[in-house]
């Protein structure tokens, strides 16, 4: 659509946006909202933003025509590179089957059988599929290899579409460990560990009842952090744990599911740094009661919204839809959802330069089909991204 001169690098100006989302917050308005408002995108940064009116003309133009602009969806929770989907399963759950986390081992053993070249491809279309929705910005964890050579060649696999990379062995203790889970957790922080750290930004472990202890979660999360990774924890999300006073307790970037919070939990992440991610993908794909979102807002609990793309329990990458389950079943307000999707990822991935639309920023942004941002929740289901830009690059 837009290819800017060589004098002017690549530029283009963005303007006639009848609603722009910034996330730059303003009294009373976290989502920082403009109206008639224009954006400056200059190699492959935003480096301007104001009134429309006000907005130089001599870079190339692109007309929003009075739609609305937001900024790229950063998805912090996907599981996207994986060797088979689960639709039977899906469809056994449907018919009256509860979840275990034990369907992870069907994935790891499609996953462990098939070469790279058809996990790329998968991949790859996934992501095709995220950037069209308009997420710029994607976690990938790995965790359906369990062991030393699988692990390495889905963080390797996942290095190449995103630098957000987390490590996830110690997702299930996987069949060939049955019973012997501390042995597992060994290999987790030893050999696995070692292969992996170079491929990854961040450590993850699943600690909830059936996965890891409080106890083995630690001691994979105190490794990943001596071997220099950034930590993350699957917690509470089938039952009440200690995922969350863990991740709290260990300065975790995010703790991610949070269905199953008690009072202590929700203090205690109002009184810290991590960030509650909440997943509705999975609830709604696994028939659950929802997380209460409201309650952590209103205890002053930065909240996030993710996909938690993954074969078994939310097999969707759309972050829309995440949206709109947040306002519909879970209490958020639109403006509390997209911020959370945006913005909120952002700080889950402790990423400062997405997520936000000021100068400086990655010029990563999505023109809405639709003159406000609250159409993603009032018209739910229908593809209203229009033009994704990544890195001021159109999709
Ligand atoms: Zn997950």
């Amino acid at each position: 659509m837009v290819s800017g001169s060589g004098r002017a690098g690549r530029a283009f100006l963005l303007t006639n946006i009848g609603e722009l989302t910034t996330n730059v917050a303003a009294p009373g308005d976290a989502c920082g909202t403009l109206r008639d408002a224009a954006v400056i995108v200059r190699d492959g940064r935003v480096e301007w933003v104001g009134s429309a009116d006000a907005a130089p003309t001599d870079v190339p133009v692109v007309n929003a025509e009075g739609r609305a602009v937001i900024p790229g969806f950063v998805d912090s929770h996907t599981h996207l590179v994986f060797g088979s989907d689960r639709a039977a399963e899906f469809a056994a759950r449907m018919a009256g089957e509860s979840y275990a986390a034990g369907g992870i081992r069907t994935t790891v053993a499609a996953t462990r059988a098939a070469s790279d070249d058809e996990l790329r491809a998968r991949l790859a279309a996934l992501v095709g599929e995220c950037r069209a929705q308009g997420t710029t910005t994607l976690e990938i964890k790995t965790g359906y290899g369990l062991d030393v050579e699988t692990e390495t060649r889905l963080a390797r696999l996942a290095s190449e579409v995103t630098a957000e990379v987390t490590f996830l062995g110690a997702h299930v203790v996987p069949a060939e460990f049955a019973g012997r889970g501390d042995d597992y957790v060994e290999l987790v922080v030893g050999d696995m560990l070692d292969a992996v750290a170079p491929h990854a930004r961040w450590i993850d472990v699943f600690c909830e009842e059936g996965a890891f202890t409080p106890t083995q979660s630690r001691r994979v999360l105190e490794a990943g952090r001596a071997a220099g990774l950034g930590i993350r924890v699957h917690g509470n999300q089938l039952g009440f744990g200690g995922g969350a006073a863990l991740a709290v307790e260990l300065g975790a970037a995010a703790v991610d599911h949070c269905t199953y919070l008690s009072d202590d939990d929700v203090a205690a992440l109002a009184g810290s740094d991590t960030v509650a991610t909440l997943l509705p993908g999975v609830e709604f794909s696994t028939r659950q009661p929802y997380p209460d979102a409201r309650r952590l807002i209103d205890a002053g609990v930065t909240v996030a919204l993710a996909s938690d793309c993954n074969p078994g329990s939310s097999f969707t990458s759309s972050m829309p839809l995440m949206i709109a389950l947040a306002v519909r079943e879970m209490g958020m307000t639109v403006a509390e959802a997209v911020w959370a999707a945006t913005a909120g990822g952002a700080r889950a991935l402790r990423l400062a330069d997405v997520g936000v639309i000021r100068p400086g920023a990655r010029a990563d942004l999505v023109l809405l089909e639709a003159p406000t941002r609250v159409h993603l929740a009032y018209r739910p289901g229908v593809p209203l991204v229009r033009t994704v830009w990544k890195d001021g690059a159109e999709v």
